[in-house]
This record gives C-alpha cells, sequence and structure tokens, in this order.
C-alpha cells in the first residue's frame, strides 16, 4: 500500500514548487490506488500562521488534489513527539545534553578558529567506558540524537540516484530543545513514521535532511521509506524562481485568468515528461506518472508553454463553464450586463481568441455598458469613402434577419454594390462596434449584440463624424 505526503510548512502560500510536491505525491498516490496524507509542519511557532494554512489548502482546492488523510497538525501532535523522546532516552539511542548555548559558541568559535566545521563534540555523549561530567543544575538540558560514528548511512534516491554520507560527517543532532520542544528534523521522523509514509517526495532542499532521519527511523525500528528529491524550478531566466519571474503563487494564477486544467497540466511536465506528451487531464496523468521519469535536473519555467496550454483548455472548455468563471469575474468588476447575446455565446466565440479568462472576461465586457471607440482608430478608417456604403449598410442592418448568414449576406452585397473593399467597410464597423481593430467576423459579431445596442453604436455613420 502506497501511502504518500505533503507536508508543507504554513509560512506563505502555496508557491509553484510546492504545488509541484503536492501534485506529484498526489499522483503516485492515485497511480498506486494508495493514500495520499496532507500534514501541517507549523512548529515555527514564529513563521506559521493561519493564513498561510488556508492559503495551502485552497492553492490545493483549486488544483484539485484530494487527500486521503488529514490535514494533520505537527502543534497538535507534540505529546506524541514528547513520548518519542522519552523513548529513545529509555533505549540509550537519545541523550541528556547539558551543554549552554555559551558552552556551544564557544565550540564553534574554536572549531571555526582552526578550520574545523562547527559540529557537537560529543561531550555529554555516553559512551562505554566514559566518565560523564557532573549534570550542572543551572542548564536545563536538550536532547540528543545517538548518532551512529561509523559505516554510512545511504539511499537509493528514486530520482538522484543512490547517495551515501559517512557517520562521521554527522553530530548528534538536537532533537528536543532545553524547553522540551521537539526540533522540525525529529517531527518529520516521527510522523512519516506514524502515518507508515511509504514514499517521501519533496523538493531537494531536504537532501541534506534525509541521512539524519534515515539514522533516527532507523534507531526506531522503523521502516525507511523510499525517497525522491525533485530538483528545484528555475524561472526562464535560469535563476532560481522568484517574486520576479511573475506569479510564484499557485492562487495568482488564478486570478490572472489561467485555468487549473492547465496549471496541473503545466507542473506536471516540469520535470517529468511521458514520451512527447504535452497536453494531458490529471486523470491521464494520475495514470502515467512515475518516478523513473523524473529528471535529476532543475526544471525551467515557461510562462509562454503555460500560456500556449491555458489557450488550448479555454478553446476545449465547456461554454457554460467559462460562462460562470466570467460572470465570476464580471461581477467583481461591478460590470451590469447589457442587452447582449448570452455569456455562453460570446465566450464561445471569444474562447479561440484569448489565452487567459481574464482577456476572454475583457472580451466580454465590450458588448456591455458604454463603448468610446478610441478616436484615432474612428478617424482611420471610417472613411468618406467608405461612408456610402456603410450607410446603405446600416439602413439595411435595421431589417436584416439578425444572425451571422444573413448579415454576412448583407456585406457582401453593400461592398459589391459600392465598389469599396471588404476591410474599408469591415474595419469602421470593427472600430466602432468594439474600439478594436481584431474582432470575430463581423457577420459574427453583430449577432453577439442585441440589434439595437449595435445600431446605436453605429449611430455615427449616419450622423456625419469621422474622418473626412
Ligand atoms: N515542511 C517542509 C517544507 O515545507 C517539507 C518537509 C518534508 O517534505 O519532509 O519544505
Amino acid at each position: 500500500m502506497i501511502r504518500t505526503r505533503f507536508a508543507p510548512s504554513p509560512t506563505g502560500f502555496l508557491h509553484v514548487g510546492g504545488a509541484r510536491t503536492a501534485l506529484f505525491s498526489w499522483a503516485f498516490a492515485r497511480r498506486h490506488g494508495g493514500s495520499f496524507i496532507l500534514r501541517i509542519e507549523d512548529t515555527d511557532l514564529a513563521r506559521s500562521t493561519p493564513e498561510a494554512v488556508q492559503a495551502i489548502l485552497d492553492g490545493m482546492h483549486w488544483l484539485g488534489l484530494s487527500y486521503d488523510e488529514g490535514p494533520f497538525y505537527q502543534t497538535q501532535r507534540m505529546d506524541r513527539y514528547r513520548q518519542v523522546i522519552q523513548d529513545m532516552l529509555a533505549a540509550g539511542t537519545a541523550y541528556l545534553c547539558y551543554t549552554s548555548a555559551e558552552e556551544l559558541a564557544e565550540l564553534r568559535d574554536t572549531q571555526r578558529a582552526h578550520g574545523l566545521k562547527p559540529r557537537y563534540d560529543g561531550r555529554w555523549r555516553p559512551d562505554p567506558g566514559k566518565d560523564l561530567p557532573t549534570p550542572p543544575t543551572d542548564v536545563l538540558p536538550a536532547v540528543r540524537f545517538r548518532n551512529p560514528t561509523t559505516g554510512v548511512v545511504a539511499w537509493d534516491d528514486l530520482v538522484k540516484g543512490r547517495i551515501e554520507i559517512a557517520n562521521s560527517e554527522l553530530d548528534d543532532l538536537v532533537i528536543a530543545r532545553a524547553d522540551g520542544t521537539p526540533t522540525y528534523n525529529f517531527c518529520v521522523v516521527v510522523d512519516d513514521w506514524d502515518m507508515a509514509i511509504t514514499h517521501v517526495i519533496r523538493g531537494d532542499d531536504h537532501v541534506n535532511n534525509t541521512p539524519r532521519q534515515i539514522n533516527i527511523l532507523q534507531a526506531l525500528g522503523a521502516q525507511v521509506p523510499s525517497y525522491a528529491h525533485l530538483s528545484m524550478i528555475l524561472g526562464s531566466d535560469a535563476q532560481k524562481l522568484s517574486k520576479r519571474h511573475g506569479a510564484v503563487s499557485v492562487m495568482q494564477y488564478d486570478h490572472a485568468g489561467y485555468l487549473p486544467q492547465a496549471v496541473v497540466n503545466y507542473l506536471a511536465r516540469l520535470g517529468w515528461s511521458h514520451g512527447d506528451d504535452e497536453i494531458f487531464s490529471a486523470q491521464q496523468f494520475c495514470q502515467w506518472f512515475d518516478l523513473d521519469h523524473i529528471t535529476p535536473s532543475a526544471a525551467q519555467f515557461n510562462p509562454e508553454k503555460l500560456d500556449w496550454l491555458n489557450a488550448h483548455y479555454l478553446k476545449q472548455a465547456d461554454n457554460g463553464y467559462l460562462a460562470e468563471k466570467v460572470a465570476e469575474r464580471l461581477a467583481a468588476r461591478a460590470l451590469a450586463l447589457g442587452d447582449a447575446a448570452p455569456l455562453t455565446t460570446i465566450v464561445g466565440v471569444y474562447k479561440e481568441r484569448v489565452v487567459t479568462l481574464n482577456q476572454l472576461t475583457d472580451a466580454v465586457a465590450i458588448f456591455h455598458g458604454a463603448l468610446q471607440p478610441p478616436a484615432d482608430l474612428v478617424n482611420k478608417y471610417l472613411t468618406e469613402a467608405a461612408r456610402p456604403a456603410l450607410r446603405e449598410f446600416t439602413r439595411r442592418l435595421a431589417d436584416v434577419a439578425w444572425e451571422a448568414a444573413a448579415i454576412g449576406a448583407l456585406i457582401k452585397d453593400c461592398v459589391a454594390r459600392s465598389g469599396i473593399r471588404m476591410p474599408q467597410l469591415a474595419m469602421p464597423l470593427r472600430v466602432l462596434l468594439t474600439g478594436q481593430e481584431q474582432t470575430p467576423s463581423v457577420d459574427v459579431l453583430l449577432t453577439l449584440f442585441a440589434r439595437q445596442t449595435a445600431l446605436q453604436r453605429l449611430a455615427i455613420i449616419a450622423s456625419g463624424e469621422g474622418s473626412s
């Protein structure tokens, strides 16, 4: 039974890297019919906030990453951590260390002065035949893990391959501070053990923690999970992904008008591949996902590709679904709907032409409320040469059947009779109707308006204003 977990520290929002870690852990569990567990690592009280927890939950919900167990909060598991510490003290796999902060600082300074890497010297470690100092009465002890001193700690990382660390490189880690609070690596170990995690999939910023965690797990007699450390995500300029690269929080993509399907598809390909497949659903991803096809090298963020995917998913999306999303966005802009065609019809036409939901909303907004087309465009296209044909067109538009074919025939007829070229008629219509030079074909465009609104927007043609 595969059991994976996502274990974010709630200190900000759900960022792109965290979302990818969550997605891979989720997909791996789904692929194998296992369980995906959400664990909130909130022991850093100074940095953890309820808002950040909510941001993580919102981001996962938006992406559709459902969890089977949790969320578990480390702050609610303190009794359990304390109990394991007591067990380890009793078993001799951990010991009390009375070294004061000043002594530790002194030790560090001496080691640095001798060009050595600062590390605890094991002065309170109870080794056979060793005389320990008498515990001072004025120092509260920390608890240290009794790390093996010989041999190597090794694991076959499912992304990075075999990694081996000599135990002589590792000093005895503090697992509980003098005030009794358990430390980060220790809580992770107890949780992975208690939650029976089989596969730890996480960012490779944790590679250095892994040998220590494995040693503690072994001391506890726990099954050591498999580890897959994901390489970091770089920005398009090959620098570490940061705010400079635009959206770093997953929910910013929602605000910017990206569909969760597109973001999931995009994140899935950040460091993982399935042949040449670029476009696939979350469901398909869950059937395909494996750890063998994760690249050990860093993945690079490519905003153009995300745009391309989003445009694809918008085109594919059901008009009713898009209309709902656009309606929410129109409401946020406090834009009252006028007498234009139903939202489903307008989004059906425009979804082919935009990259984001926000652009789709901009397009829909054109059909509602008042429009002031830019004067320079009006002057450019509303020419005297075109005006007679435009006049005839708007006159006959009042009676034509309100559907694209009939309007298209009317346009052709007016062009043929006047001898002007099609763009001479079409461009001023586009500009007057939408304020823009690029629109869907004019016959279709007109059907998206109520006839009265279209005629109002074109009224300037009869009034004789515009350029000469
Ligand atoms: N809480 C850690 C983080 O947010 C993850 C720990 C883990 O996955 O083991 O980076």
